[in-house]
């Protein structure tokens, strides 16, 4: 039996409920249901009505937790936002009914209650909208949790709503641990075990990479394509969708490459994806192949970008972003 079998049941469940809240809100926001926090990045009522459902159902089923989640109570306490909060409560219902706006602040602020400095122990890192831009454009996104212990991801989540599947359903959750990934296509509750799959050669490989071009510089990924013989057109999908679609070999390659020197990116947008790729077979690292080190709280502060393959390829892969980039 696998030691994280209860954790992995409840990360499973938890993102199975936040994706399907996210699914019934995604086109259904007012403009009132969204506001931009102090780094600019845009929040909406779904965002926080993810985290609070999925601390809540780990909370139900495996008692006190710690996490470093991506939101933050304090957007919504001020009486200004009282509004929002009410939105928050409203789709919170739609999956737990006795929710009241005041479990609602508590449940969210679970996502606040590990160390954000912390260099070890044991803390979960939830995304509970990844690509909040591409929800609000209609488009893809994650519900993306992981488990880090001591520096380590041991265990990642990903649930991506609007992700077309081989099967021709739309919606997959990808779940990671210890040595395995697997996939539950179109609310199924039957797995399917998940692969990276090695392009024939690296002309072959496909990349994918942000919409956004403010996330990801567009140019330097087509001159790394181009070194490596690549014709086909990009990729481009919001979110942690990256990550699943190199773990099934919908893709064998995921570039992002940093647009400000000083950007350090956050765990809540690698842990579950990265552990996902690694669990179905291949590597990630950041843009000069080191390992993605998750042993300084909020923050990958010690990484630049990230680069995740299928494997065999990453060397050549990492060669060609090294040389494009200077680093
Ligand atoms: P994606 O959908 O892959 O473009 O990634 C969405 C994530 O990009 C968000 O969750 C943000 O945390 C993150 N993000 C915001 N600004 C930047 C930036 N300048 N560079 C890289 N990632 C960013
Ligand atoms: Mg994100």
């Amino acid at each position: 039996m696998n030691r994280l079998e209860a954790e992995l049941d409840a990360a499973i469940a938890a993102v199975r409920s936040a994706s399907a809240l996210c699914a019934a809100a995604q086109g259904r926001l007012a403009s009132g249901d969204t506001l931009t926090k102090s780094d600019d990045s845009p929040v909406t009522v779904a965002d926080f009505a993810a985290q609070a459902v999925v601390c809540a159902e780990l909370v139900d089923a495996l008692g006190e937790i710690a996490m470093i989640g991506e939101e933050d109570a304090d957007d919504l306490r001020a009486a200004s936002r009282s509004a929002l909060l009410e939105g928050v409560t409203d789709l919170v219902r739609g999956r737990r009914a006795e929710a009241t706006a005041e479990n609602v602040v508590d449940w969210i602020s679970i996502g606040t209650s590990a160390d954000r400095d912390a260099s070890g122990g044991r803390y979960w890192t939830l995304d509970p909208i990844d690509g909040t831009k591409g929800f609000l454009r209609g488009d893809q996104y994650a519900v993306a949790l992981g488990l880090i212990e001591d520096g380590e991801v041991v265990l990642g989540v990903l649930g991506c709503p609007n992700l077309p599947n081989p099967n021709g359903t739309t919606g997959a959750i990808f779940a990671a641990v210890d040595g395995q990934c697997q996939a539950f296509y179109g609310g199924s509750t039957t797995p399917i075990d998940v692969h990276v799959a090695a392009p024939p050669s690296l002309a072959d490989a496909r990349f994918c990479e942000s919409v956004e071009s403010g996330h990801s510089d567009h140019s330097q990924s087509q001159q790394i394509a181009d070194l490596l013989g690549i014709t086909s057109e990009p990729f481009r999908i919001d979110s942690q969708c990256k990550y699943g679609a190199v773990s099934r070999g919908d893709a064998s390659i995921y570039l992002r490459l940093p647009t400000h020197a000083d950007y350090r990116e956050k765990i809540w947008d690698h842990a579950a994806g990265k552990f996902v790729v690694e669990q179905a077979g291949g590597r990630v690292t950041d843009v000069t192949g080191a390992p993605l080190d998750f042993s300084h709280g909020a923050l990958l502060s010690e990484n630049s970008g990230v680069v995740a393959t299928s494997g065999a390829i990453h060397d050549d892969v990492i060669g060609a972003v090294r040389s494009v980039l200077g680093v």
